[in-house]
Order: structure tokens, then C-alpha cells, then sequence
């Protein structure tokens, strides 16, 4: 089954082809990705308006070459998938709108893909990974623990009760007079940076509940800043390395207390998957690793190219749900909010 995939939710205009082939992982046969930075880095995070005006200029030519790098023309498609939040509003209504215009010209079944669920189920598309596992997604918008259960079928185990794990990351970006995005930046500047220095708080270590907060962090770190300001080089790499260790250790023991609360209700997962932008982040990554050594299972990340957003994971949670019969209408509307447990859509879903 060949999908193409439409993404429009944030600052990223994509658009890929991708191919399912029963059970198994998937092939992307093209993706393409234009990411709107220089458009917003003036004021350090996305401005909707801009977002949405940059996706109608980027869109047409996006889908064109995503088509082209796959060699596949609107006819040879099973399907057009696109994401239909959440997000922000403006930028969903382009690529929707989009979609569903190539579906009726070419008379494919259209799917509208919740944005969340395309990122939870890009480990099926990159390692063909079983249901249930266990799922810590984590990007700028969210920071969740999910029991992937089916196509549909996602039961949040915890969340964050402020910030999310990539706001974190942009925010102390943004304070330290880094660039936007921050995470990648943050993350250069911490490797060469002294993580015992400064001395972070590790909000909610111990907790039974797999809940996350980081705003208090992220305040210390203000604080931290303030104190030690004027700021030089060291001293901004040595906030980022203490910031993010502290970020690690928080992701590892809230992840191994979602592992215990997954346990409990569905046995032994059959991996640990993260995903979302803040994937993309090395120190994270191995400590996933580690914990996944401890429990006995694979620890599955998506490849760089797929942790941020992308046409890709459109594609492929379209192709997984029109495998599955599920069609939607072409009078499907936006939603800008749209959490993930309230996907459930698959037959039999039981949220
Ligand atoms: P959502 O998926 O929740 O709607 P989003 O689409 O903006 O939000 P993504 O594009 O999946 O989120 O991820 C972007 C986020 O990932 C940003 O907050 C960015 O700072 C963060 N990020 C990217 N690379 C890294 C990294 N190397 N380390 C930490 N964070 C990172
Ligand atoms: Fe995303
Ligand atoms: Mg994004």
C-alpha cells in the first residue's frame, strides 16, 4: 500500500511517500521536509500566522517533490494521508485542506491522522515493533507515557503537569540567548559544558505516578543564570550540561516508573519506544538505553530524519489505518486539540 503523507501542524512543511507491506516495518520512498526556522527565530518561537502563511507558499512544491523522489505519480497512491492536528489551527486547515483536494482528484481514500498518534507509531514504520509497548513521547507540545496497545488503542499512563520536555529545552534556550529550535543547541552547548556545577532540582524523582514537571527546573535555571550573569561561554555550556543532566535523570526515572505502571496492567511490553523532537537527543536516547537493558527489552528511537516532524509519520499512520478499513470523511474537521487517548478509532478500541 503506497501513502502519501501530508504534515502542517507547526513550523514544518513535509510531505512523504511511504509503502506498508502487511506486518513488518515500512519503506519511506521519499521525504521531504522544509522547516520554517529563519521565519520565526526573530522571536524565538513559532508565530502562527507566519506559520500558516509560510505553509501555503511551501506546500505545493513540497508535495510535488515528495511524488517525485518517490517516482510515483497521485495515481499509484492507495491512499492520501494528512495530519489533522493537533496543532496550530491555521497550519492544519493548509495541509488538510490539501489532502483532502488531492484524495478527491484522484479518488483515493483519504485518512485524517492525529499528529501524536503518527509519532507514537513510527517505530512500527522504522523497526516493524509489536503492540503493546511502552511509549515515552516527548516534543514540543507534549511529554507523555502511553501504553500503545493497537492501531487506536493508546492509554496515557502520565503526563507532564506543566512544561513539555522540548519547551523546556526552548525556554532555556531562549533565556541563555541560544538559538530557536533549542533543544539541538542546547544539547551542542552541554557536551562541552561541566553538568556538577551548577546543582538542578529533579522534580517528581521517586513518584510513583509516571507524571512529569519541569517548569520548576527551568526556573532554577533562570535563577542560576541570574545569579551568575554577566554570562560567558563556560558559563552558558555549564548551565545547558547541569540543565540537561538534570532533564536525563528525570526522563529515566519517570520512564522507569511508566515502565512499572505499564506492568501492572499489560505485563511486559515488547520495547521501550521514544519519540517526538526531543528523540533526536543523544544523553536521552542512552539513558532510555539503559533502562531498557534493565527491563529486559530493545530500546527503539526513530532515526534523526524522523524524530521531528515529518510527512513520513503521516504517511505511515494513514497506511496503518486504512490497512485497517478506516476511511474518513472529506468533511473531516481540524482539530486543534486532540489528545491522543481520544484517538481510539480502531474497532474493538477500548480507550
Ligand atoms: P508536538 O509534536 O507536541 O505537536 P512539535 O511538533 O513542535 O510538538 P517536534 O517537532 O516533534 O515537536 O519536536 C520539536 C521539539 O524537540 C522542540 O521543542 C525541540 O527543541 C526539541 N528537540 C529537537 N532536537 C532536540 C535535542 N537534540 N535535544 C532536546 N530537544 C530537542
Ligand atoms: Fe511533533
Ligand atoms: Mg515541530
Amino acid at each position: 500500500m503506497l501513502v502519501l503523507g501530508i504534515e502542517t501542524t507547526c513550523d514544518e512543511t513535509a510531505a512523504a511517500v511511504v509503502r506498508r507491506s502487511g506486518e513488518g516495518p515500512g519503506e519511506v520512498l521519499s521525504n521531504v521536509v522544509r522547516a520554517q526556522f529563519e521565519a520565526h527565530a526573530a522571536f524565538g518561537g513559532v508565530v502562527p500566522e507566519i506559520a500558516a502563511r509560510a505553509h501555503i507558499d511551501a506546500l505545493d512544491g513540497v508535495v510535488a517533490k515528495a511524488l517525485a523522489d518517490a517516482g510515483v505519480t497521485l495515481d499509484a497512491l492507495d491512499g492520501v494521508a494528512a495530519a489533522a492536528g493537533p496543532g496550530l489551527v491555521g497550519g492544519v486547515i493548509v495541509g488538510l485542506t490539501s489532502g483532502k483536494a488531492l484524495a478527491l482528484v484522484a479518488d483515493k481514500p483519504f485518512s485524517a491522522v492525529n499528529h501524536l498518534e503518527a509519532h507514537a507509531l513510527t517505530a512500527r514504520l522504522t523497526d516493524g515493533v509489536a503492540f503493546p509497548y511502552l511509549l515515552l513521547l516527548a516534543s514540543g507540545g507534549h511529554t507523555q507515557l502511553l501504553a500503545v496497545l493497537g492501531v487506536g488503542r493508546y492509554l496515557r499512563l502520565g503526563t507532564t503537569l506543566d512544561d513539555a520536555l522540548g519547551e523546556a529545552f526552548d525556554k532555556v534556550a531562549k533565556m541563555l540567548g541560544l538559538g530557536y529550535p533549542g533543544g539541538p543547541q542546547v544539547e551542542l552547548r552541554a557536551a562541552s559544558g561541566d553538568p556538577a556545577r551548577f546543582a538542578f532540582p529533579r522534580p517528581m524523582h521517586g513518584r510513583a505516578e509516571p507524571n512529569f514537571s519541569l517548569s520548576g527546573l527551568k526556573t532554577a535555571v533562570r535563577l542560576e543564570a541570574e545569579r551568575t550573569a554577566p554570562l560567558n561561554e563556560t558559563d552558558v555550556d555549564d548551565l545547558c550540561a547541569g540543565f540537561q543532566a538534570a532533564v536525563v535523570d528525570v526522563v529515566a526515572n519517570r520512564a522507569r516508573a511508566g515502565a512499572r505502571a505499564f506492568a501492572e496492567r499489560f505485563g511486559a511490553p515488547s520495547a521501550l519506544v521514544v519519540a517526538g523532537g526531543v528523540a533526536a537527543n543523544g544523553p536521552i536516547r542512552q539513558a532510555l538505553q539503559g533502562l531498557a537493558g534493565d527491563l529486559g527489552v530493545p530500546m527503539v528511537a526513530p532515526p534523526l530524519a524522523l524524530c521531528g516532524d515529518n510527512g513520513a509519520m503521516i504517511a505511515w499512520a494513514g497506511a496503518e489505518r486504512l490497512a485497517l478499513g478506516l476511511v474518513d470523511d472529506l468533511d473531516f474537521a481540524p482539530r486543534p486539540r486532540w489528545p491522543l487517548d481520544a484517538a481510539s478509532a480502531a474497532p474493538g478500541a477500548k480507550a
